[in-house]
C-alpha cells in the first residue's frame, strides 16, 4: 500500500478501481471520528469566522488575506493535449497504433485531473481548518459561461466543484456555512463602509472606495463581505 490506514476502527467495504492504468483501492472503515469532529466546532473562539472568495486566477482568497493558487492545468497541458488528440486522430481506428494513442490521451487528461483535484484538496483542508465557521459565494456559472473566453478558464479551474468540496469538508467538521445570494455584489461592495461602486472591471485588481477612503485588495474585499457575522 502506498500509505497506511488514517483511522482505526472496523473495516467495511473495500472497493478497487481502475483509472489510467493505475489501481486504486478505497477502504471505509468504520470510526468514532465524527463525533471528535463536531465537538471540535464547539471550540469556537479557537477559530475565527472566515469569508473564501474563488477565482481563476487565485484559486481561493480568504479573508484573512490567505490566498490559495489556482494551478490552471488545462492551460498548462494545452499543448501535450492537443498533440497526444493530432496524434490519435492520424492512426487507423482500432488498430494497436490507434490503442496506444488513445491510452496517452487518457494518461493526460488524467494526469491534468489530479493536479486540478490534489490543489482543491490541499486548499479546502487547509480553510476549513482554520475557520470557525465560514461564507462563501453562489457561482451565477450559466451567467459566467456566457463569455467564452471566461468558460474556457472556469471549467479549467472548476471552481463548483471546488465549492462543492468546501461545503462537503465543512459540514464534515461540523463547520456552518453560509452561502450568499447568487447576486449578492462581493466584489463591488465596499467591506468597509458597505458602499456599492456600479462598475468595476475585472482589470481593477485593487479595490479603492470613492466613499470612505477604504483601499484593499480586490478579492480580500470581496472576502471580507462574504464573511458571516
Ligand atoms: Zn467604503
Amino acid at each position: 500500500m502506498r500509505e497506511e490506514l488514517r483511522w482505526t476502527g472496523e473495516i467495511g467495504r473495500v472497493v478497487a478501481s481502475r483509472k489510467d492504468d493505475k489501481w486504486f483501492v478505497s477502504i471505509l472503515v468504520h470510526t468514532d471520528d465524527a463525533n471528535t469532529m463536531v465537538q471540535m466546532s464547539l471550540m469556537d473562539d479557537l477559530f475565527p469566522a472566515v469569508g473564501v472568495d474563488v477565482g481563476i486566477n487565485t484559486l481561493a482568497t480568504c479573508s484573512d488575506g490567505t490566498t490559495y493558487e489556482n494551478p490552471r492545468p488545462l492551460k498548462v497541458h494545452q499543448r501535450k493535449l492537443r498533440r497526444a488528440n493530432k496524434t490519435l486522430s492520424r492512426k487507423e481506428y482500432l488498430s494497436n497504433n490507434w490503442r496506444k494513442a488513445k491510452r496517452r490521451l487518457a494518461s493526460v487528461h488524467y494526469r491534468i485531473s489530479c493536479i486540478r483535484e490534489d490543489s482543491h484538496h490541499k486548499a479546502s483542508t487547509s480553510i476549513v481548518r482554520k475557520a470557525s465557521r465560514m461564507g462563501i459565494e453562489t457561482l451565477n456559472v450559466s451567467g459566467l459561461l456566457k463569455n467564452r473566453k471566461l468558460a474556457k478558464a472556469l471549467s479549467d479551474s472548476a471552481l463548483s466543484r471546488f465549492l462543492t468540496m468546501l461545503k462537503y469538508k465543512a459540514e464534515r467538521r461540523g463547520i456552518p456555512i453560509t452561502e450568499a445570494a447568487m447576486f449578492f455584489a462581493s466584489s463591488q461592495t465596499c467591506s468597509s463602509c458597505g458602499s456599492k461602486k456600479s462598475e468595476l472591471t475585472l482589470r481593477e485588481r485593487i479595490y479603492h472606495c470613492d466613499e470612505c477612503g477604504f483601499t484593499c485588495d480586490r478579492d480580500v474585499n470581496a472576502a471580507i463581505n462574504l464573511c458571516p457575522t
